[in-house]
């Protein structure tokens, strides 16, 4: 199987969901995670406790994604603890959906500054040392099929998700020749906290549409993650759609 035995691996809102799935795979195939929270301190230091247990490295940074000055600080605790960072995941995100009829301007600028902004402050902060390590490198950020194929109800979400993907696809081609590839992974309807909170029938009317018959699972997205974290070496600028079919 696919390994990261020495790497070095940043992964933004990791105490929950999908980012604690991914930080676990990484983990087991030998990488040291940092582990990124914004609110939930006791879920990242049960799973650094679980990281830890299992033979694995890992540092807890709390910081949110929004503020330019936490990401740097962040990317600064990363380089004192690991000395390095060779893969960085954007996966932090939130949604605050409404008809946009009654989608208050905050619910808008939230989404909008988690989301999007929030990716371009870790990246930002994360690129000068992986370009200094001149080793390549790996930038994985969770977009959404939200954000290639719209959503009712969710215009904040897909647009910052929309944007996230017009960004993958911008940097894979400033950084293809420094060895890092950007790359983005599109899931559709994953079971995590985000999702929980749906009412009955749009999850039922969601379930419909998926010819896997079944909703996602973090570990689905997180195996992606790691694929392009370990190999896919010859992938920049792709979106890899997780959704069990749902938008065939
Ligand atoms: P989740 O279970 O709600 O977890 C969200 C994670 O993001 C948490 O670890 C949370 O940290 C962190 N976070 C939120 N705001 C943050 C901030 N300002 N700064 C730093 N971290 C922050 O969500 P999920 O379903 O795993 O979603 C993960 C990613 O996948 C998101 O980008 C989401 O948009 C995307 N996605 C999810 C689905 C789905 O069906 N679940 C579908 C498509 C795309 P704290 O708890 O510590 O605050």
């Amino acid at each position: 199987m696919w390994r990261l035995d020495q790497k070095v691996a940043l992964i933004t809102g990791a105490s929950r969901g999908i980012g604690r799935a991914a930080a676990l795979a990484l983990s087991r195939a030998g990488a040291a995670v940092v582990i990124n929270y914004h609110r939930s301190c006791d879920a990242a230091e049960q799973l650094l406790g679980e990281i830890e247990v299992s033979g694995g490295r890992g540092l807890i940074v709390q910081g949110n994604v929004a503020l330019y000055e936490d990401c740097e600080r962040m990317v600064r605790l990363s380089l004192e603890h690991f000395h390095k960072i060779d893969i960085l995941i954007n996966n932090a995100g939130i949604n605050r959906d409404n008809l946009l009829i009654r989608m208050k301007p905050e619910e808008w600028r939230e989404v909008v500054e988690v989301n999007l902004t929030g990716m371009f402050n870790a990246t930002r902060a994360a690129l000068r040392p992986m370009l200094k390590q001149k080793s390549g490198g790996r930038i994985i950020n969770i977009a959404s099929i939200a954000g290639i194929y719209g959503n009712s109800g969710q215009a904040n979400y897909a647009a910052a998700k929309g944007g996230v993907i017009a960004f993958t696809r911008s940097l894979a081609k400033e950084l293809g020749s420094r060895g890092i590839t950007v790359n983005a992974v599109a899931p559709g309807f994953i079971e995590t906290e985000m999702t929980a909170a749906l009412p009955a029938a749009l999850r039922e009317q969601a379930l419909k549409n998926i010819p896997l018959a079944r909703f996602g699972k973090p570990e689905d997205v997180a195996e992606i993650i790691l694929f392009l974290a370990a190999a896919g070496s010859y992938i920049t600028g792709e979106v890899i759609c997780v959704d069990g079919g749902m938008m065939l």
